[in-house]
């Protein structure tokens, strides 16, 4: 039989169906991966005795033939949702100590339909960064190397864990969120598939806030079949998420047709920025004709605000991250530094607690929404962001979904970008503009690096249009045939 962990979610679900292996089984393998993976430090909490208790129920309820659709699947939960009983810290020293009394929407939507959790996966700081590399907790490590080299390359953040354990094979599919690129970034970086549905498919309740207009959940897998199946338990509306839609979920799976006759693709010439390497333009440009191939028509379009994306996100989630975060105040939750008076335990408490690229993001949300830099800032800004949705509703009169690169390099070593914040955000170049649209944006990997590094191609479609999105994205995936695997180097050891 081949090895339990390298079945996909999709054919995992159909295996345990069919009974060849058990919940338990399935569970157990996971669970020894996980263990095993331990130098990728991908994992903040491990729950494999909460992962025996719930693969157990899964197989009682296969024997009785009331497998939900979830059943038995070992995932891991991205350290950013609430978990009843099991500590959440959004890796972060201020809540280290912090576990939540109630679950997120998500996380319970998973687990109601049969899935079982391995363990917490490590992010970002409060998912600030884009390398995983402020994470409280240390560092994650790709499970993928440059050829022929012993060094450490970052996986991409925040979700950075997640994209390690899907693409290690020490999970069989993760959640992660997406604020600024956070899913489909490192879904590129470690050659997985991450879909960001549109704003409000995902509940945000019980999810860590970051900035609450843009924060969106959803899932990180090995294909695009297992991202339908996973996105489609996750949605839903949600009384307890006043920005939650309330909108039938389609079946997402179902919209794998395999049929893109007619489709019309467009191509943003303002993505072709500077710098950007040879490579990712060649892939960008076998991308566009593999879909020409598969019967779809190119268009060029316009998206003239693009160069504006980057530094409206970085004044709009700032503000609203400085804004969320000032609840960490040492008195409701998480960490508490004692001092003599009030102001002297705010102060020592967030000083301590929050780590360099958190207080530099609390300072400047904080300077943008001041009196006297508000209008300047915030709400120019605010505007912009506005204009920059509207580029997209332009262009999607002419086209049904838009192809990009996901980021403008594969995997960089870590703390090649550390000492330039300016030089990581730049990461996000491409993925920003849909998150301030609000758009569903997928990243598939296409192809590898010179350096032997996978890269992927991004599709954004129109708001509540994830089935355009993944039809499209699941004949890109079969076309580009990406069939490499980082090798298991930890397993050395
Ligand atoms: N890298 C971006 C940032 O640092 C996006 C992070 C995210 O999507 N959570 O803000």
């Amino acid at each position: 039989m081949t090895n339990l962990t390298d079945l996909t979610l999709a054919a995992a679900r159909d295996g345990l169906r069919a009974k060849k292996f058990s919940a338990a089984e399935l569970t157990r393998a996971y669970v020894d991966a996980m263990l095993a993976a331990r130098p990728l430090n991908a994992f903040i909490s491990e729950t494999p005795v909460i992962a025996k208790r719930m693969a157990d129920e899964s197989d009682a309820r296969i024997a009785k033939g009331e497998a939900r659709p979830l059943e038995g699947l070992p995932l891991a939960i991205k350290d950013l949702f609430c978990t009843k009983g099991v500590r959440t810290t959004a890796a972060s020293h201020i809540l280290e100590p912090f576990t939540p009394t109630y679950e997120s929407t998500v996380t319970s939507n998973l687990w109601r339909d049969g899935a079982v959790m391995l363990g917490k996966v490590n992010l970002d700081e409060f998912a600030m960064g884009s390398s995983n590399e402020t994470s409280y907790f240390g560092p994650v490590e790709n499970p993928w190397r440059k050829q022929g080299e012993n060094k450490s390359r970052v996986p991409g953040g925040s979700s950075g864990g997640s994209a390690a354990s899907v693409s290690g094979h020490f999970a069989i599919a993760a959640t992660g969120t997406d604020t600024g690129g956070s899913i489909r970034q490192p879904a590129a970086f470690c050659g997985i598939v991450g879909i960001k549905p549109t704003y409000g498919r995902c509940s945000r309740f019980g999810i860590v806030a970051f900035a609450s207009s843009l924060d969106q959940a959803g899932p990180m897998t090995r294909d695009v079949r297992d991202a339908a199946i996973m996105l489609q338990s996750m949605c839903g509306f949600d009384a307890k998420d006043s920005t939650s839609v309330d909108m039938p979920v389609p079946d997402f799976e179902k919209a794998l047709t395999g049929n893109i006759k007619g489709l019309r693709v467009g191509i943003p010439e303002e993505y072709r920025v500077d710098g950007m390497p040879k490579e990712i333009e060649a892939l960008w440009q076998k991308g566009a004709d593999m879909l020409r191939a598969a019967g779809a028509t190119i268009h060029p379009v316009k998206l003239p605000l693009t160069k504006y994306a980057l530094p409206t996100y970085y004044i709009v989630a700032p503000a609203e991250c400085s804004s969320n975060l000032a609840r960490y105040d040492g008195v409701r939750f998480g960490l508490r530094k004692k001092a003599d008076d009030l102001v002297g335990m705010y102060e020592g408490t967030r000083g301590e607690g929050f780590g360099r690229e958190v207080r530099r993001r609390i300072l400047i949300g904080t300077y943008v929404l001041s009196a006297g830099y508000y209008d300047a800032y915030y709400l120019k800004a605010q505007r912009v962001r506005a204009l920059i949705a509207k580029d997209f509703n332009d262009a999607f009169q002419h086209v049904d979904v838009l192809l990009t690169p996901t980021a403008p390099s594969a995997a960089f070593a870590r703390g090649e970008k550390t000492a330039d914040p300016i030089s990581m955000y730049l990461n996000d170049v491409f993925t920003v503009p849909a998150s301030l649209a609000g758009l569903p944006g997928i990243s598939v990997p296409a192809g590898l690096s010179g350096e032997g590094l996978p890269l992927g191609l991004q599709l954004i479609g129109r708001a509540y249009d994830e089935e355009t999105v993944l039809r499209t994205a699941h004949v890109l995936e079969q076309a580009a045939a990406f069939k490499a695997q980082p090798e298991k180097w930890w397993n050395a050891a």
